[in-house]
């Protein structure tokens, strides 16, 4: 499961900034997830709290945003917002955009002890 993956190398970043700033706990963590960034949520905090166990994020709360996507349409040459990558273009109907923004997962706070 890729969500696994994905948790660990939070964990990793957070591991990072805890030796940097020299805390021990975290108590929230706040991400902001792209609707196309391939991550199932309900899979992430599921692996979440599993690879967070005995961590300095173990019992953390984990708050998820999911962001706006955005898609250049090929055919009225515009960027425009979308949520879904199936979706048409919402000036002009057209069908061919390419996504981008809302492929990216990034860390927007961490409350620590
Ligand atoms: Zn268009």
């Amino acid at each position: 499961m890729h969500e696994i993956s994905l948790c660990e190398s939070l964990l990793d970043i957070i591991g990072d900034c805890a030796k940097r700033d020299g805390f021990t706990r975290v108590r929230r963590i706040v991400l902001e997830i792209g609707p196309f960034a391939g991550v199932e949520i309900s899979a992430l905090r599921f692996a979440f709290d599993a690879v967070s166990k005995r961590t300095l994020a173990e019992g953390a709360v984990l708050e998820i945003h999911e962001s706006q996507g955005q898609a250049w349409c090929f055919e009225c040459s515009q960027t425009v917002p979308i949520q879904d990558r199936l979706e048409t273009c919402p000036l002009c109907g057209g069908g061919c955009l390419q996504p981008s923004q809302g492929m990216e997962m990034k860390i927007k706070e961490l409350e620590v002890i």
